[in-house]
């Protein structure tokens, strides 16, 4: 093994993809998903017994990228959700009309003009 690649973390993802998809080929009984499941386990088997070193590593950069804004966009996602719950008895959330931006301001104002920081088009809504 000295001159192989050996594992990384796309390696490790293939080979939990492929226990996925066994796994739900098991429950759905088709050998077929049974069958597709093993494509991903042969692939890693094949990178981490590879001697170009070179290529391995930029795919599995490319994955770690790809996996990491994902990640960091889902995480940001999340905290959005998070902060409009918290918010949603004093805040209410609107989109600028003009340019889509959110836009939060104060509960029980009444009917108000609200002036987008972004690109200043006002507009009025009910809070
Ligand atoms: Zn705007």
């Amino acid at each position: 093994m000295a001159d192989r690649y050996g594992s990384d973390r796309l390696s490790i993802f293939l080979i939990i993809l492929s226990i996925i998809l066994n796994f739900i080929g098991n429950l759905l009984k088709t050998p077929v998903f049974g069958l597709i499941g093993y494509i991903p386990l042969a692939i890693s088997i094949y990178r981490m017994l590879s001697k170009n070193i070179t290529r391995r590593r930029m795919e599995n950069y490319k994955f770690v990228m790809f996996t990491d804004s994902f990640t960091a966009w889902f995480k940001k996602a999340v905290d959005n959700i998070t902060i409009r719950i918290r918010d949603a008895k004093t805040h209410r959330y609107f989109s600028c009309p003009d340019c889509r931006a959110k836009l939060r301001v104060p509960k029980g104002k009444g009917t108000i003009i609200i002036t987008c920081p972004k690109c200043k088009t006002e507009f009025k809504k009910k809070t």
